[in-house]
């Protein structure tokens, strides 16, 4: 079965407007196991409404439209369905009287215009607005379902949870479950390699793969007739995903990295520093944004320059002149410096050339340097990141607190 939301406004289509009355669609028509297959959004003017009710009707079995019943010339949605179903108008004198009694209410006079809100396709059934004029109107056509809905966004959700939801969730309703796998470490196509064969046939259960900088989330869902019946298809599909993802699963949803780690060094009781070049403070910052990290962080150097390095975490002058800023010896040593000097059992550096310039062809834009200095030794990466100089520093600070959460985690 197939759901389609149309929403109806030429300003949603310029880029001050957001078309949050879809959102709201999707987000309801999901709790009840209602997956949305398309979403349009259509001008006001020309044929591109009625050629866009027409193209739902062939593809869709429910369809919900939202906007273009106010009373105004731009509000053209009763016509265009009329004629996208070959069907007529017809004059409503009962909603008229309402939309005249909610005026007299208010002591208003109705306007003329607002009478355009009286007409319903023929053959509708009308849904009653209460929190504005315009009313719904339920359409049912060779075993499809067309629902005009008012584009205000408070009247939309009062018309469609009044006597929208409920008559759907009475045809159709499933038990829904989510989940939210995050991992770090793989790029999209090395996780897709991985699950390929995972992805789900039945559309029981779905599932979405999306990418952003130094992460990449698994959205699972599935539905069912039954309560549990849709846990249970989501447990089964989560646990294949996370046994074929290993330890590049970090946490679920909301999960941070950072947040994990902190969460990690509190099991451990243990403490860690952090010594920055080239992310100036940004693994730092990342911890701080965490509460109740002051347990577990003593506190970061940002050493900038050479002198700083040498000053501030002792680093010998010695290994710059000999390997450059940024190179394994120079993170080693401000590993080692930021861990004896804060006395942290766990110190982080990280040395590197974020770019635009300063790239050569041995040390190119993006090469970084990370240190580990923890209570079993020093370990360290070197590795080149892709992108712009925040780019660079975010997937750096990125890396860099994903090698302590595998050696706090016991992952090789
Ligand atoms: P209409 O019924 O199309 O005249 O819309 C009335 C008001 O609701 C206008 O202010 C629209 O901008 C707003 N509106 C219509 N459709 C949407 C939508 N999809 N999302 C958010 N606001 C909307
Ligand atoms: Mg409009």
């Amino acid at each position: 079965m197939n759901i389609e939301i149309i929403a109806v406004g030429t300003e949603l289509l310029s880029p001050r407007f957001t078309d949050t009355n879809s959102l709201y669609l999707i987000e309801r028509l999901g709790d009840i196991g209602l997956p949305v297959a398309r979403r349009t959004i259509v001008g006001d003017w020309g044929e591109g409404l009625e050629a866009s009710l027409r193209r739902a009707m062939d593809f869709a079995d429910w369809i919900l439209v939202g906007g273009g019943l106010g009373p105004t010339g731009d509000d053209r949605t009763r016509e265009a369905a009329a004629s996208a179903l070959g069907r007529g108008l017809v004059f409503r004198p009962d909603i008229q009287a309402a939309i005249e009694e909610r005026f007299r209410r208010r002591e208003r006079p109705m306007a003329e215009p607002n009478r355009r809100q009286a007409w319903i396709v023929e053959g509708a059934e009308v849904l009653p607005n209460g929190a504005g004029t315009a009313p719904g109107q339920w359409i049912e056509s060779g075993g499809k379902i067309l629902v005009l809905l008012p584009g205000p966004p408070h009247e939309l959700k009062t018309v469609f949870e009044s006597s929208v939801l409920p008559r759907l969730a009475a045809r159709g309703r499933r038990h829904a479950s989510r989940a939210v796998i995050r991992t770090t470490g793989l790029t999209e196509s090395e996780v897709e390699a991985l699950i390929a064969e995972l992805y789900p046939e039945s559309g029981d259960c779905g599932l979405t793969v999306l990418a952003s900088p130094g992460r990449v989330d698994l959205h699972v869902s599935a539905s069912g007739e039954k309560a549990g019946e849709a846990e249970v298809r989501l447990n089964n599909l989560a646990g294949k995903l996370r046994d074929r993802l290993g330890s590049a699963v970090y946490g679920g949803q909301d999960d941070e990295l950072e947040s994990v780690v902190v969460r990690l060094l509190r099991e451990a009781g243990a403490t860690l520093a952090t010594a920055e070049s080239c992310t100036g403070g940004l693994v730092a910052h990342r911890l701080t944004n965490v509460p109740g990290s002051s347990r577990v962080f003593l506190g970061g150097y940002v050493a900038y320059g050479n002198a700083a390095k040498a000053r501030d975490l002792g680093v010998d002058p010695s290994i710059i002149e000999a390997e450059g800023a940024v190179s394994e010896a120079a993170a080693a040593a401000m590993a080692f410096g930021a861990k004896r000097r804060m006395g942290a059992d766990w110190a982080l550096a990280l040395t590197g050339i974020a770019g635009p310039d300063g790239g050569s062809e041995s040390k190119p834009v993006g090469l970084v340097h990370i240190a580990l200095a923890g209570p079993d030794g020093m370990t360290a990466e070197r590795r080149v990141f892709p992108g712009l100089r925040e780019t660079v520093k975010f997937l750096s600070s990125q890396r860099a607190l994903d090698m302590l959460r595998r050696r706090l985690s016991g992952i090789a």
